[in-house]
């Protein structure tokens, strides 16, 4: 399968890119597949159930909303975050749904959206299964969607079939799926890691586009942390979350101010980056889903850094940047998994830290072997991080976790920068082993909000 950077670098809506973004895109295809097929006009009623993880925590990652607003035809990069609410607000008052902005229907949603809390469907642990009925109440279509993380949707076959991916069949320059395969590929050809990900994304792309698409990408980045630094008050919820950046950011900005020379103030900026993508995502604001939207804060945060603070950083280094992280984010989706639903955390946060320490071991100078090197440190110390979202929000552990990954980013690359590039476990052996720890974790520690944290916090 051929996976390109925009597939892992997508601007979207928070607060989850599997629970939110996936079943908005899925609920639109949905309506659009009725639509394709003549069957708009005669659809009476159009129901939803949510299973496995998107039934147990759907409601605290605004499964309900984004669903109800795929229907009205809104996608995750182009939704009016600032008026989403009163839609999904105006819908339920007036038990009316208008599908893709064109067909209004009625709508009862103890009826036409349920979410089970303990039934899964068998081919993923965040499914869906949407139906469109006349109004004579027969079955005009079915369809079972799988959220597979990152915002990826799988659509099962018309004949009911176990779902697989529809596979992206484009024949790239250097194709890999594996760590290894992608150095093979960096020896053989001369270049840097990022330069086989630029002659891959050629495939589908000319460069300039695919540098105006990354630079795209970083000013929503940019934007997102703005917003974040600007936005104070308390997350919605109902766990009484203070947005900590923008109070973060006065302080950062008066220490700066007054030449404060601690040195662990790049530790600060470094948490306040992370902080405000991880806010704003938690808000239900517009975030790069970079490879998830629970791990939105991760790469931006690291690449702010780079911007801010490295020599001669500049777009273009922005731009390989980007590209290195993708080409990582490639070998962890072919190989493994980026859903927290599927593997917990470590192929959430795990994934996006070892994107950016590996990105920032190449703009400093690094060359594949320490770049692989990084990413497999950055992975590495993450095996076995369970998902436990504290009420089932995209808040706590979720936002804290962003900024403690950011810094171990940094770390990691820096710990490679400062070797040869020879090491003993390979980035492939810690992929592999994260999808098999991944297999054996308990369901209660898969983005559940049965164990862990989730369950053993004090209720104030
Ligand atoms: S704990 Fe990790 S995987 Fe789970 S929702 Fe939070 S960021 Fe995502």
């Amino acid at each position: 399968m051929a996976i390109s950077a925009f597939d892992l670098f997508s601007i979207g809506i928070g607060p989850s890119s599997s629970h939110t973004v996936g079943p908005m895109k899925a609920a639109r295809m949905f309506v659009e597949r009725l639509a394709g097929a003549g069957l708009l006009d005669a659809t009476a009623a159009v129901s939803t159930e949510l299973f496995g993880s998107l039934g147990a925590t759907g409601h605290g990652h605004g499964s309900d909303k984004a669903v109800l607003l795929g229907l009205t035809g809104s996608r995750p990069d182009t939704v009016d975050v600032d008026t989403a609410d009163a839609q999904v607000d105006h819908i339920r008052r007036t038990g009316r749904v208008t599908l893709l902005g064109r067909h209004d229907i009625g709508f009862d949603e103890r009826r036409d959206l349920v979410l089970h809390r303990r039934r899964t469907l068998p081919g993923h642990p965040n499914g869906m299964r949407m139906a469109a009925r006349d109004a004579a109440d027969r079955e005009l279509l079915t369809r079972t969607y799988y959220s597979v993380g990152g915002g990826f949707v799988r659509e099962d076959s018309d004949d009911g079939a176990a779902a697989g991916i529809v596979a992206d069949r484009t024949r790239v320059r250097f194709p890999y799926r594996t760590a290894a395969e992608l150095l093979t590929h960096c020896a053989d050809s001369g270049l840097p890691i990022s330069g086989v990900m630029l002659a891959n994304e050629l495939s589908w792309r000319s460069e300039d586009q695919v540098r105006a698409g990354l630079l795209g990408i970083w000013q929503a980045m940019q934007e997102c942390v703005r917003r974040g630094c600007e936005r104070e008050g308390v997350l919605p919820g109902g766990l009484k979350v203070r947005r900590r950046a923008p109070g973060l950011y006065r302080t950062l900005r008066a220490d700066e101010a007054s030449g404060d020379g601690d040195p662990l103030t790049v530790m600060d900026w470094l948490s306040l980056y992370a902080l405000a993508v991880n806010e704003e995502n938690a808000s239900g604001g517009r975030v790069v889903t970079a490879p998830t939207n629970g791990a939105a804060g991760i790469i931006p945060a690291v690449l702010h850094h780079y911007h801010r603070t490295a020599p001669g950083a500049d777009d273009d280094g922005v731009f390989r940047f980007l590209l290195t992280a993708a080409a990582i984010g490639v070998v962890y989706k072919e190989c493994a998994s980026i859903s927290g639903a599927e593997v917990g955390c470590q192929g959430e946060v795990g994934s996006a830290c070892s994107m950016a320490a590996g990105a920032l071991c190449e703009v400093l100078g690094g060359t594949p072997q320490q770049v692989e090197n990084a990413a497999e440190i950055g992975m590495e110390h993450h095996l076995g991080l369970t998902c436990d979202p504290v009420g089932g929000l995209v808040q706590i552990p979720c936002i804290e976790r962003n900024a403690m990954a950011a810094v171990r980013a940094i770390h990691a690359a820096r710990l490679a920068l400062h070797g040869d590039g020879a090491h003993v476990v390979s980035l492939d052996s810690v992929i592999a082993t994260m999808r098999e720890t991944g297999a054996d974790m308990k369901v209660k520690y898969k983005e559940t909000s049965r164990g862990g944290l989730a369950v053993n916090i004090i209720e104030c």
